[in-house]
Formats: structure tokens, sequence, C-alpha cells
């Protein structure tokens, strides 16, 4: 049974926490989170970038930080996340990262220990889950990337992949914008692919309250005139940026 790479906290050990979901449909549902290292885009705003900017990797990031691996990841066989996230004692799980469908072999053994526990998958939409993983999947929050992030839309929006979710009953589209013509490149995508009415959230992008509150005055009227949902990012004003919350 092959280990899962996840993600460290500030003490070293494996990112795995209780905590209230602080974006898209389940914002404010109490949940248990895993975060998984290693992601396949380079999001130049990444809030998680010490899931997958190390040392060597030279992509480019806003922080330009090089992370220590050693430091940022840590091997955690299936059973011992499974116990972890059991002793956590919610109902739900949040599995996020980095792109967490990276890993669904040991996912999917992980869950097989978990076998009542809702699960709630965050993913950049670039890839599926496996039919192992897929079943237990309750409800997928997909981000695709757009042009401000800097990752080539080759890449990161992949149609095959944002067909398949847009038919998917499960999945909510949650968008990062950071401008309100990022706003245009959503329609534009709703209009190609036909997300489902109440299953596209706009989120503005940003670590700290203030700049959400700035981004949240022009998104506010866009999401009314375009019907869309607005998220917030609730942890970022409970706890600001940090690991394990
Ligand atoms: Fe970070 Fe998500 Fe972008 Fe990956 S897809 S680089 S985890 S924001």
């Amino acid at each position: 049974m092959a280990d899962l790479i996840c993600a460290t906290d500030d003490s070293g050990a494996a990112e795995i926490f209780a905590s209230l979901q602080g974006e898209g449909p389940s914002a404010g549902v109490p949940v248990a989170f895993i975060r998984l290292s290693r992601c396949n885009l380079a999001c130049t705003w990444c809030d998680t970038a010490y899931t997958w900017r190390f040392e060597g990797d030279n992509r480019p990031h806003r922080d330009g930080v090089a992370y220590d691996r050693k430091a940022n990841q840590i091997a955690l066989s299936p059973e011992k996340a499974a116990a972890k996230i059991a002793a956590l004692g919610q109902k739900r799980l949040v599995i996020t990262g980095g792109e967490p469908l990276m890993q669904c072999g040991p996912l999917a053994d992980m869950l097989a220990i978990l076998p009542d526990i809702e699960v709630e998958i965050e993913t950049n939409g670039t890839t599926k889950a496996s039919s192992h993983v897929d079943i237990r999947v309750d409800q997928y929050n997909v981000s695709p990337k757009l042009a401000h992030s800097g990752n080539d839309a080759a890449l990161a929006l992949i149609p095959e992949r944002l067909d398949f979710y847009a038919c998917d009953p499960r999945a909510f589209f949650k968008f990062v914008v950071a401008s309100p013509q990022d706003v245009d490149e959503v329609l534009a995508l709703q209009r190609e692919y036909r997300f489902r009415p109440g299953h596209v959230f706009l989120m503005a992008e940003g670590t700290d309250s203030a700049t959400l509150r700035a981004r949240q005055q022009w998104l506010s009227p866009l999401c009314l005139e375009h019907g869309f949902r607005m998220s917030d990012r609730m942890h970022i004003h409970l706890y600001g940026d940090t690991r394990g919350t």
C-alpha cells in the first residue's frame, strides 16, 4: 500500500486538522481537513506554494520562496492518515492540496478505512478521480485557473475535464478572481461549458482581510449582475494565512 505524501503543518506533522470550511458551498461546516502535497499547476498567487514550489522549481511565484522539500512533505500510510482523521471526530472530510487527485491510489486506500465519512474534494479540475475515489465523493469543489494565475491555458483548462465536471451534479465551480476583467473569462467558460445554475462561485483572490474586503466591493455587484454566488475566505479573517487552519 503506497503512502500519502502530505503537506506539513508548523510542527512538521502531516497537515490534518479540524476547522470550519472557509470557502465555497460548504462554508461554515465543521470538517476534518487533510492537505496533500504536490500540484501539477503553478499559480503565481498560490497560498499553499509549500505543497509544490520546492528548491530547484523555478516556476514563477509572487513570493519567490523555494521550500525545502524534506521540511514540507511527509509520507503517511493510509492507515495512519485515516486514524488521525477519525480522531478528529468530524462527519465530513475535505481533501485538499496541492492537487489531491494526483494521489488517488493511497487516497482510495485511506477512504476504505473511513467508510462513513462524507467526502469533499478540492481540485483544480485538470484531472479526475479514479473510480475507487470517485464512488466515495459527495462533493467536488472545482477551481479552474484563469489566465491571471500564470498557468498556460492548455494545462489549466482542459476541455474534456471541464466537460466532465460540468455534467456532474456533485461539482461546484469556484473561480478565483483578482480583477473585474477576470469575470469576463468566467462568463466565456460558462457559455462554453454551461455550468449548472447555482454551481458557480466567484471568490476574490487575497490572503489578508483588507484585500478580500476591497475586492468584494466590486465583485459583489458582478455576482448579482451575472447570477454567480460569491465565496468569502472565512479562514483568512479568522486565522490569517496560516497552516493547519
Ligand atoms: Fe496552488 Fe491550487 Fe494553483 Fe496548485 S492549482 S498551484 S495548489 S492554487
